[in-house]
């Protein structure tokens, strides 16, 4: 990972964090997780929720609220198919 802006740092360390309590693991290729993670930060930064970079924010706060990430699909995606559908998170 290279070039982390402070709030991608952030995200970044969550990320790590949040794998690791629910038994996961990240993305073992790194420029993979870099782009999520800056697609996740760019969106907090200007939708101010961390809103999944993989999926279309609708505009409509009772559904955008499924794609925050964790994202309501990440468990079952992971469960079924070994990662969450923007490769973040993997199954360990
Ligand atoms: S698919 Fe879900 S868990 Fe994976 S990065 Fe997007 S919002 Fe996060």
């Amino acid at each position: 990972m290279t070039n982390l802006t402070p709030i991608m740092e952030k995200t970044h360390a969550w990320a790590t964090g949040y794998a690791q309590r629910k038994g996961y693991k990240l993305n073992p290729d790194q420029e993979m997780v870099q782009l999520v993670v800056e697609g996740l930060s760019r969106n907090r930064e200007e939708l101010g929720r961390q809103y999944c970079p993989c999926r279309i924010v609708s505009g409509n706060v009772e559904q955008d609220r499924k794609i925050i990430c964790p994202c309501v699909y990440h468990h079952d995606e992971i469960k079924n198919n070994g990662s969450c559908h923007c490769s973040l998170f993997f199954k360990q």
